[in-house]
């Protein structure tokens, strides 16, 4: 495991994967996801130039955006509502916000704007978190009475299969959505980005239109898992 070695080739995929589907390279944001690995490897992350990075855990994310401060640092995985007051004033990015009891929470706790990605779960597994599409725009309206929340895109987790086409219509039925919620010009819900692709998938979701993929195993190991 190298990763600045992974870094240099997963670089050169999303500009190949962009080029060939006519995007900018520089509209793909790689996020680093740290969750199962050591310091160590944070810092060759760091070393090999690497600027995003993501936990999933509370605890684990107060720590190391503790620890690595100048980066920007992104909260990602199901957050419980009480939670909430020991992290969300630590967040760059909150990768899952999926229901109002938390909107109302972050509301009450945050002291700053907190840029936040919708989870929706569009392969409807019972197993994932994320609102339904169907769901997803009423919740988006709801949020207007919380002036803290700004919803700056969409997130989603695919299903763990490997058959492309079903990966794809996932991430193709996200991208939709966001173009509907785009379209509705509300002012705290910019809703520029999707969140999709992870290290099995981020080819998929960069050819339907990611703007951040999140990227951990493939990328800077699960010595830990
Ligand atoms: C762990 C995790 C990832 C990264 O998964 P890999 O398959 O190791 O790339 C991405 N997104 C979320 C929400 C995760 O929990």
């Amino acid at each position: 495991m190298n990763v600045r070695e992974n870094f240099e080739t997963i670089t050169r995929e999303i500009a190949e994967t962009c080029k060939q589907a006519g995007r900018n390279a520089d509209e793909v944001k790689l996020i680093a996801v740290t969750k199962y690995v050591t310091d160590a490897r944070v810092e060759e992350a760091l070393e090999a130039g690497i600027t995003d990075f993501a936990e999933n855990r509370p605890q684990n994310y107060v720590e190391r955006k503790g620890k690595y401060s100048d980066k920007t640092w992104h909260l990602i995985g199901s957050l419980q509502t009480r939670k909430v007051r020991d992290v969300i004033n630590e967040v760059d990015y909150f990768h899952a916000l999926d229901r109002d009891s938390l909107a109302k929470e972050i509301e009450k706790r945050a002291e700053k704007e907190i840029k936040c990605f919708v989870q929706v779960n569009v392969s409807g597994e019972e197993s994932k978190h994320g609102l339904t599409s169907e769901e997803a725009i009423d919740f988006i309206r709801s949020l207007e009475q919380y002036s803290k929340i700004k919803v700056v895109g969409l997130m989603t987790m695919a299903p763990f299969v490997e058959d492309e086409e079903i990966l794809r219509n996932c991430f193709r039925k996200l991208r939709q959505l966001r173009d509907e919620v785009k379209g509705l010009d509300l002012p705290y819900a910019p809703c520029e980005f999707l969140s999709m692709g992870m290290s099995n998938d981020y080819k998929i979701a960069i050819e339907e239109g990611a703007t951040h993929i999140r990227v951990g195993t493939a990328l800077v190991g699960c010595e830990l898992k």
